[in-house]
């Protein structure tokens, strides 16, 4: 392919016209008014929307298990670090604001294309632009609101002392709800010193839900302590809009082949990401005796299988697949692979081994047929495809069990009751990798923490040799 046709620049230059890197990104909030004019590789077009989707997954993942904020704001800032950062203080700032620029506009046109996905990404997005402003420095997003020439009318001061009774009835009922009252004396003085916006009260519906707000003819007086419901409503509603207009510009783009392919499988690659233990199992290389010693680290699917396996001397194709990939994914050789079967099938001879599994065992090592060396199962391959039937014992437990066999399962790896009610909600809810994300934290306390009650904080399971690894090495 020739280099030019590997960049993309789709966009038009904004109607503010073409503006170079250095003078692009002023601040680290973002309301992505515009779209990126810079020219973007399709190696980059796919990266970038892949760690923005890691980002807001983990998003929807913390929020689905009910995290608490305090929680919920480490795993993001951890998911942010990793894949999105914003740093004020790097050197590379403007090409990390870049990226987040572009990342954002790549996913909104995948995503706008069912009411389905863009509510979804909708819901992620403002959460994170949520998470963003709660952590910027006061100047920096009051510069930031400063830039977007809000509409938003300030309450005079004749205005507000015509309702001041109002205003200070309605300040702190919040706090007097909770229990705890504050005295007169201080609201008058809060009240005295806030600055007032008055808007349309169906612009900050969360606030009017909280009664946080004094209403009055159709408007809401909002102090400006409570300024980021505006901001984030403002943000909802322009990229509600947005994403509309972008679905109905879409079919243009189906002509262009080289976005088409990424954009309809963006979300599939997230979710089916190949596991690289670098080269090596995380546990070094094991033998076949080894196996037995590890089970306690494996996820439900492959305990399951191991269970099995011993139980009955033999697992059907499916079974032997998923779990012999599995184990050579945590270290285990072809030669202690051969020698690991061998022995689990204790009840059929030498000759009917080398005949109908040896070959197989080769085969997942890339050393007979076409010699493609076999990469473990991702959770979304094990979900989605090739359910098990009756004899069969490959899958997910959280997908393939009945709901009273998976409660059982979590009763026998020892989680409580009571967190087992939490974890059928995920399954109930198809959440299974959710689901599976909390068993590992009910049952992994955190490090130098032991006992329930202090779960490990974790990144979503997405591949069982993933989970093998956290568990294995705590601090992977
Ligand atoms: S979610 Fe993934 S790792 Fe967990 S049991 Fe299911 S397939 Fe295995």
């Amino acid at each position: 392919m020739q280099k030019q046709s590997r960049h993309i620049n789709s966009y038009k230059p904004s109607a503010r016209g073409e503006v170079s890197l250095q003078n692009n990104y002023p601040f680290r909030l973002n309301f992505y008014l515009e779209p990126p004019s810079n020219e973007i590789s399709v190696e980059e077009f796919e990266t970038f929307a892949l760690d923005r989707l890691q980002v807001l997954k983990a998003l929807e993942s913390a929020t689905i298990r009910n995290k608490p904020p305090a929680e919920v704001k480490q795993l993001l800032d951890k998911a942010c670090h990793d894949y999105l950062p914003l740093d004020s203080n790097a050197r590379n700032k403007q090409e990390q604001r870049r990226k987040d620029h572009v990342s954002h506009f790549i996913l909104r046109l995948a995503y706008c294309r069912s009411e389905e996905l863009r509510s979804w990404f909708l819901r992620q997005e403002c959460a994170l632009f949520r998470h963003r402003f709660e952590i910027e420095a006061t100047n920096d997003k009051q510069a930031f609101l400063g830039s977007l020439n809000f509409s938003w009318s300030i309450v005079s001061p004749a205005h507000k002392q015509e309702i001041l009774e109002e205003l200070e009835r309605c300040s702190g009922w919040a706090e007097r709800c909770s229990g705890w009252a504050p005295s007169m004396q201080s609201v008058k003085q809060t009240v005295e010193k806030e600055i007032f916006f008055e808007v349309d009260f169906e612009r900050v519906p969360d606030l009017v839900s909280r009664r946080a707000v004094y209403l009055r003819r159709g408007k809401a007086y909002v102090p400006m302590s409570e300024q980021i419901s505006l901001v984030i409503e403002e943000f909802r509603k322009h990229l509600a809009k947005a994403l509309e207009v972008t679905a109905r510009a879409l079919p243009r783009m189906d002509e262009d082949q080289r976005l088409l392919p990424v954009l309809t499988n963006i979300n599939k690659q997230c979710m089916d990401n190949t596991y690289n233990s670098g080269g090596k199992g995380i546990a070094g290389k094991i033998g076949a005796d080894d196996v037995d010693s590890l089970v306690h680290h494996f996820p439900p699917c492959m305990r399951h299988l191991h269970t099995q396996l011993r139980e009955d001397k033999h697992l059907r194709h499916g079974g032997r697949m998923q779990y012999g990939l599995f184990l050579k994914g945590i270290g285990l050789t072809m030669d202690e692979a051969l020698v690991f079967w061998r022995k689990a099938f204790s009840k059929i001879t030498d000759d009917a081994f080398a005949k109908s599994y040896a070959y197989n065992v080769r085969h997942n090592y890339g050393q007979e047929g076409k010699r493609t060396d076999y990469t473990p199962y991702s959770c979304s391959k094990i979900i989605m495809s090739n359910a098990p039937s009756t004899g069969d014992h490959h899958g997910c437990p959280f997908r393939h069990f009945s709901a009273q066999n998976t409660e059982q399962m979590l009763l026998r790896y020892r989680v409580a009751p009571a967190a087992v009610r939490e974890v059928m909600e995920l399954v109930q809810g198809k959440h299974y990798q959710i689901a599976c994300t909390k068993f590992f934290e009910l049952t992994r306390p955190k490090e130098g923490v032991e006992g329930e009650g202090n779960p490990a904080q974790v990144e979503n399971i997405s591949h069982p040799n993933k989970f093998f690894e956290m568990s294995f090495s705590p601090t992977s």
